[in-house]
This record gives C-alpha cells, structure tokens and sequence, in this order.
C-alpha cells in the first residue's frame, strides 16, 4: 500500500499512521518528499482493514494498493510520466533527449572535441566514463578524477549536462561533485550497496538495465533507489544476452513500452552497447525514437580506430551528424505524438 498524508499532516499524525500500519504487520517506509510525505506500507498484512482504517485516520489524503512488487516506480503509484530536469533539459518531457559523447573519456582533446562537436547538432548531455568497468584487468580502466576534471570542463566550455558512471559506492561522493547524472552501468544494476549509497545521493540516477536482467529485476532495483531517498531516476535499456552472437547484446526494444505500462519513470535506450556494431547504431536509434523512447544514450568519438574502449560501436564525429539530420523527422512525430498523449489525459 501507498499512503500519501496531506501537504501539512502534523508530525503526529504522520508518526499515528505508521504506529496503526505496524500494528497490521506490515513494515513502513516512508519518503519526506518537498511537499508531503509518502508512507509505503510493505510486507504481508492485512491490506482491506488496514486500508479502511487508513481512510479515516487523520492527516491522510489518499491509501491505495499497489499489486506490483515494486511500489514508488509503479504506474499504479502514479499515473503521470516523472520529469527530471537537469539544467535546461528535461528528461521525460516534452522534448527527445540525446546523450552523447565517447564510451571512455581519454584525454582533453578528446572530450573536448566531441564534446563541442555533439553539442553543435543538440545533444543536451554529455556522456564519458571516467570509471570503467571492464571485462579484463589489463584493459584501460578510466581516468578516474582526471576524467571527472576533463568532464566538468567539457560542461564549462559547452554547457552539455554530464552523465558518468560511478562504479562503487566508496566513490559516490566524488562523481557526484562532477556529475549532472550519476550512471549504474549494467554490471552493477544489481548492486545493492551501491544503490542504497545512491539513494542518499541528490542527483539523478541513470539506471542501466543488467544484461542477464529481467524488468521485473530492473524496477526493483529503481525501487530501491526510491526507497532510500533518490525519486529521480532514468531507465535505460542496453541490449539483453542471448543465445545470438551476430549482435553484442540482443536490444529488447519491446522492453521501452513494457516499462511505459508499468512505470512512471522515463526511459531511455542505448544503441551502442545494444548492437556493439556502428554500422546498426543509426537503425535501432530510429526504432528507439519511433517506440517512444525518452531518448538516447549513444556512443561517439573523433577517431573510434584509436578508442580505449568500446570503439567498434562508435559513431564518428560525422556519423553522429548525420544520425542526428536524419532523426530530426521522427523527433518532429515524436513530439506531436508525446503532445497528442497528454492532451487525451
Ligand atoms: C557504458 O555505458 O560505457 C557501459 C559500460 O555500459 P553498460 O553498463 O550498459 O555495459
Ligand atoms: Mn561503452
């Protein structure tokens, strides 16, 4: 269940509903949000009379069932898309947002490059690892804080918000100081250490799906980040492992609209690591685009031959140009379709 107390319920009132909630059996969890506080009421209880006395106890303004395991991400909790602003853009708004920029930030040359050269066609956000989380030891494992530098100067210079992912929680804070969007790479969606440091954090979280995960796995994982602190969060479906070998990921595309049914949180899709091939980047884009997609996270660099990493799923600087001519008719349909969905709310 989801107890929502009115915007000025007292300390008591708020502090009597969780004692009654507990005496159900069930354990409390609750959100201060700006406005109002949120109660989550999770475990095995009994729901209808809990709900009934709920209903009539002071300072409540609305107690609802929520069937889904996840609570605070589900549709059920509620109905409207979440925002998230970072700087001038909104992420799940009313405009398609592409994040750009090279798998790992390399050298100022580099980011800078990119940097200006994606800002130039509208990407809104930069995208850079400075903490990589490789498959082998000896591969290039990021600039760490030098990369972090490069990526707040590459911001000053352009004014692209920053994504970057933080690989553990001990360095949370640090990215955080450099970062617009804190990224959970794939290898770590399940991380729970990680997410619970997260949630305490104030910036948004870019929450990749895990390779080997189901989006049951992936909502739960956002719904702990809730849980702990953090509303703010962005989906993004990455490509999934499958038996097939042609493609380094198999993309679930289909997963966009089955987390637009269950969940309020926008998402977005990444075609690099989906097709791990730059020749089938432009094709999926598109897909992601005309599925309905939040936007975009896509891999470019000023030579992908001399990439640290993830090279031979990197658009050129002019391959990303010509991406980003060539999706401006399915962003137009895109945004009418996005203005026609509210409209009919
Ligand atoms: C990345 O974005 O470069 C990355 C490592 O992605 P993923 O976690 O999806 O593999
Ligand atoms: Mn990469």
């Amino acid at each position: 269940m989801i107890i929502s107390m009115r915007k000025h319920a007292s300390k008591e009132e708020i502090d009597h509903v969780c004692e009654r909630i507990r005496e159900f059996g069930f354990k409390v969890h609750s959100i201060v949000g700006d406005e109002r506080v949120v109660i989550g009421a999770v475990g095995v209880g009994d729901v209808t009379p809990c709900l009934e006395m709920l209903e009539a106890a002071p300072g409540v303004e609305s107690a609802v069932r929520i069937s889904a395991p996840y609570k605070f991400v589900s549709r059920e909790f509620q109905a409207e898309r979440t925002r998230i602003r970072v700087n001038g853009a909104e992420v799940g708004g009313d405009d398609f947002i592409v994040m750009a920029g090279p798998c790992s930030v390399e050298s100022e040359k580099q980011i800078m490059e990119t940097a200006e050269a994606v800002a130039a066609v509208g990407a809104k956000i930069l995208r850079g690892g400075a903490f990589k989380p490789r498959t082998s030891p000896y591969e290039f494992q990021g600039l760490e804080l030098e990369g972090l530098k490069l990526l707040a100067k590459a911001r000053a210079a352009t004014g692209l918000s920053v994504v970057t992912e933080v690989l553990s929680e001990k360095d949370v804070e640090m990215v955080a100081e450099y970062a617009n969007i804190m990224q959970v790479g794939a290898r770590n969606m399940q991380n729970y250490a990680l997410l619970k440091s997260l949630g305490k954090c104030q910036r948004p979280v870019l929450l990749k799906r895990g390779m080997s995960s189901t989006l049951k796995e992936l909502l739960m994982s956002a719904e702990y980040l809730v849980a702990h602190g953090n509303p703010s969060i962005i989906l993004c479906e990455r490509g999934i492992r499958t038996f097939e070998t042609a493609t380094r990921n198999t993309c679930d595309i289909t997963a966009v609209s089955v987390l637009n049914e269950l969940t309020h949180l926008p998402v977005i899709l990444d075609p690099s690591h989906a097709t791990g091939k730059r020749s089938l980047v432009p094709a999926l884009a598109r897909a992601g685009v005309a599925i309905g997609a939040d936007g975009l996270i896509v891999e470019v660099h000023p030579n992908p031959e001399k990439a640290y990493s993830d090279g031979a799923q990197s658009l050129t600087l002019d391959m990303f140009r010509a991406l980003m001519r060539d999706l401006k008719p399915y962003m137009r349909l895109w945004k009418e379709s996005r203005v026609a969905a509210a409209a009919a709310v």
